[in-house]
C-alpha cells in the first residue's frame, strides 16, 4: 500500500468540507500578529478532500503568513489550524507525513545535488530504504528532473530550483499540498511548465495554492479564497462569483475588492 492511501485511512476525523466531502484542511479563527502589526485577522476557511482553492490576494495581503501558519511553520498568536483532523501544533509529526509544502523561496541547499536534496527531503519526512526510493524516483520523473539529478542545485536556474521544491513538496504523496507562489519570479516557459504540472497534481491531491496572479487561479482552481489586507474577503467557487456579480470576470471582481 503506498504511503498516502495509508494515511488517508486513518485521519483523525472526517467533518464534511466546504465541498461536502472529507475535509483535510480547517482553519479556523488565525489569527498573527507582528509585534503591534495585525497581519492575519481571524481567517477561517475549510478545503474538502480533492478540492483545488486558489489563495488571491494582492502583496502584503497575508497570504504566506496564513499558510505559513496551516503547515506550522510559524505559531499563530490565536486559532487553529487542522490538517486531515490534526492539530498543525499537537500532532505536526502527523501533519508533516501528510503536508507538502513549497513555500516562496524554496528550502533547498545550493551545494547538495538534486539527489542529495530529495533524499535529505525524503529523510525530513521519516522515509526508509526502498520507500524512500521509490519516493524519490517518482518525484525526479513527475518534475522532470532526470537530467539534472547529479548537478549541484546552486548551479540549476531558478525555475529548476523551484522544480526541486516541488520535487521535495511531493515525497511520500502528501495528501494535501501548500503551494506558496509557486511561479513568482519564474520565465514564461518555466512558468508554463510548473503551471501544467500543478494542473496535473491537482487530480490527485487537495491543493491550497497561493498566487496574485488571476489567471493561474482561473486555470487550475474551482475556488478562490481571497485576503486583503489580512481579512478573508471572499470565498466562493469560480462558477458562483461570477453568477452573483453579473457574469464580472474574476479579474473585475478581484480589482473591486482590492480597491474596496
Ligand atoms: P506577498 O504576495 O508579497 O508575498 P503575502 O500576501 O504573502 O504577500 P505576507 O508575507 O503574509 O503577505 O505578509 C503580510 C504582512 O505582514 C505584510 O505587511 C508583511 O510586511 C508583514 N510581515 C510578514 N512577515 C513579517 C515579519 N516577520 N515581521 C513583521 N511583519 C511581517
Amino acid at each position: 500500500m503506498e504511503a498516502a492511501e495509508a494515511s488517508a485511512g486513518d485521519a483523525k476525523t472526517s467533518s464534511p468540507g466546504a465541498s461536502g466531502g472529507e475535509t483535510l484542511i480547517e482553519v479556523e479563527n488565525l489569527t498573527k500578529f507582528y509585534r503591534d502589526f495585525h497581519a492575519v485577522k481571524g481567517a477561517s476557511f475549510k478545503l474538502g478532500r480533492g478540492e483545488v482553492v486558489g489563495f488571491l490576494g494582492p502583496n502584503g495581503a497575508g497570504k504566506s503568513t496564513t499558510m505559513r501558519m496551516l503547515v506550522g511553520a510559524l505559531p499563530a498568536t490565536s486559532g487553529r489550524a487542522r490538517v486531515c483532523g490534526f492539530d498543525v501544533h499537537e500532532d505536526d509529526i502527523e501533519v508533516k507525513r501528510r503536508i507538502g509544502y513549497l513555500p516562496e523561496i524554496p528550502p533547498v541547499y545550493f551545494d547538495l545535488t538534486v539527489m542529495d536534496q530529495l533524499k535529505f527531503g525524503a529523510s525530513l519526512k521519516g522515509l526508509k530504504g526502498a520507500e524512500a526510493r521509490a519516493s524519490i524516483e517518482k518525484s525526479i520523473d513527475r518534475c522532470q528532473l532526470q537530467e539534472h539529478v547529479y548537478r549541484l542545485v546552486g548551479q540549476l536556474s531558478k525555475g529548476f530550483r523551484q522544480r526541486v521544491g516541488l520535487a521535495q513538496a511531493l515525497l511520500g504523496k502528501p495528501e494535501v499540498l501548500i503551494l506558496d507562489e509557486p511561479t513568482v519570479g519564474l520565465d514564461p516557459k518555466q512558468i508554463q511548465y510548473v503551471r501544467a504540472l500543478i494542473q496535473e497534481l491537482a487530480t490527485e491531491h487537495t491543493v491550497l495554492l497561493s498566487t496574485h496572479i488571476l489567471q493561474e487561479v482561473t486555470m487550475v482552481a474551482q475556488r478562490v479564497i481571497m485576503i486583503r489586507r489580512g481579512e478573508i474577503v471572499i470565498d466562493d467557487t469560480l462558477a458562483d462569483l461570477h453568477k452573483k456579480h453579473d457574469g464580472k470576470s474574476i479579474e473585475e471582481i478581484f480589482l473591486a475588492k482590492v480597491e474596496e
